[in-house]
């Protein structure tokens, strides 16, 4: 609903001197601040009755769109269902009044909840260790890293500083590594999107800290070549790194820690559910694999005889206040403990089933540049038919009128037009269904009325946005609306 009495701008309903409550005067002294400190003139905020405060803001959050509304199928982000049961865990009081620094013994049960999870998630990757400090995917790589660096450098092994990344890695792994202070050097994909590994083995020397490698990769292809990787990289000393962002193909099938790698993160906000993008909030654990456990970052929550207890090294990296994004913590266990032991393992079957499905049932209108199975995402290179000058943009857009969020779009950067679609596997086939006939309808309309597609979307609260001039001359206060 597009309501004009509420606007699009809190500005625009603003009054002169109304207000949304009024407090008595309790006659207590206020405090005053340093005359420095003060404003020149008054604040330019709006003046609002409470109930239009509520009414524009409900509002124009049913503008937005989200895995509760529709299907939602954001390649290489993961947007699968979030349980209500998991927000509900979360809230409680016990959980959601907690202090970082209230002592261990009152907060046994937080703590416990902690040590189990770092507990799961060594199990499901085969690794042995975990810390849930990090606070993102790209906080994890990093911290990831710096275990690395700081293994290499307790062998007094100082030249290694470099990092092989896959040219079609995701953009967090080059930048983790320079913001770790180490060098990117970057090694080519083979056609299929895979690793070039002759490639690779002229990339390899002693100066070789570690290599990222996600999988299955960013064309969610499974890599085939990780063992014959991994010695090489071992081979001259460096470490294997997993980029765990979407492990939902994985779960249940295989793990990282029994193909080679030696260290990895996963996100916690993409593969065990809860609710993402805006950026935030996130969590990133690291896992190491046995031999690396002294790295890991502190605090770490430790169990003796059933006792849960916060373990600070000083002498241990630190990436952070506390124990990272607890909230996130105590609904990715929830997910995994409303699975269950049986269920978990259908994650990652029914995440590819899912995908293989739309995949084979588009690919005669979408092209489809790297055949073969794929795991739980796939990218077309946009419509097959070309020559209707209908773009994935366009396609993106139509979408939206039919009730659908757009699959990611233009990454990765491999194809001019990528389409990249990931419906994970909390979707139902009718939902499936209904998105591969929308996208064939879409595909017809390209055929017969381009500029009906080309022009979408036709039933949002905005229509089609230009996306140079937003991002040239953005308009960022109300001011310039005004003027
Ligand atoms: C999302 C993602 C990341 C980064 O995670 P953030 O939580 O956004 O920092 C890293 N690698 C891959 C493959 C991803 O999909």
């Amino acid at each position: 609903m597009n309501n004009k009495l509420y606007g699009n701008l809190i500005f625009e309903l603003s009054h002169k001197g109304r207000r949304g409550y009024s407090l008595p005067d309790t006659g207590i002294a206020t405090h005053h601040l340093p005359e420095a400190l003060c404003r020149e003139s008054e604040a330019e905020l709006p003046e609002c009755d409470e109930l239009t405060v509520v009414r524009h803001y409900t509002n124009l959050s049913a503008n937005n769109f989200g895995v509760n509304n529709g299907f939602y199928p954001l390649g290489s982000c993961t947007m699968k269902y979030n349980p209500a049961i998991n927000e509900e865990m979360a809230a409680l009081p016990g959980f959601a009044n907690l202090h970082p620094l209230q002592p261990a013994d009152t907060c046994q049960g937080a703590l416990e909840v902690y040590y189990n999870l770092q507990r799961s998630l060594a199990a499901l990757t085969g690794l042995s260790e975990f810390t849930l400090n990090p606070f993102a995917g790209a906080h994890g790589e990093l911290t990831g890293l710096m275990i690395i660096r700081a293994y290499h450098q307790s062998r007094n092994d100082d030249k290694r500083v470099k990092v092989i990344v896959p040219d079609s890695a995701h953009g967090t792994n080059p930048a983790s590594a320079a913001v770790c202070g180490l060098e990117v050097v970057e090694v080519k994909s083979r056609a299929d999107g895979s690793v070039d590994v002759e490639d690779l083995r002229g990339l390899l020397d002693d100066g070789v800290a570690a290599m990222m490698m996600t999988n299955p990769n960013t064309l969610g292809m499974f890599e085939r070549d990780i063992p014959e990787i991994a010695r090489l990289v071992h081979e001259c000393g460096g470490l294997m790194y997993y980029d765990g962002a979407n492990l939902n193909p994985m779960l249940g099938v295989c793990r990282p820690g029994d193909m080679g790698f030696d260290v990895m993160h996963i996100n916690l906000h993409k593969t065990f559910s809860t609710p993402h993008g805006g950026g935030g909030p996130g969590s990133g654990p690291v896992g190491v694999r046995a031999g690396l456990e002294a790295f890991l970052p502190a605090p770490r929550v430790v169990c003796e005889d059933g006792t849960y207890r916060i373990e600070n090294d000083g002498e241990a990296i630190h990436i952070g206040a506390f124990l990272g994004n607890f909230a996130v913590i105590i609904r990715a266990y929830t997910y995994i403990l409303s699975l269950g032991h049986e269920n978990v393992r259908m994650v990652g079957p029914l995440a590819t089933l899912n995908a293989n499905y739309i995949k084979d049932s588009l690919k005669d209108l979408y092209k489809l540049p790297i055949e073969g199975r794929c795991k739980h995402e796939f990218v077309f290179d946009g419509l097959a038919d070309k020559s209707t000058g209908v773009t994935t943009m366009d396609v993106a857009k139509r979408l939206l009128d039919y009730g659908y969020h757009a699959p990611t779009i233009y990454f990765p950067l491999l194809f001019h037009e990528s389409l990249m679609i990931e419906p994970t596997e909390s979707e139902s086939i009718d939902t499936i269904d209904g998105f591969i006939e929308v996208m064939r309808r879409i595909a017809e309309e390209a055929a017969t009325d381009p500029e009906l597609v080309k022009s979408a979307p036709h039933s949002t609260p905005i229509g089609r946005v230009d996306d140079v001039l937003a991002a040239k001359r953005p308009t960022l206060t109300v001011k310039q609306i005004q003027s």
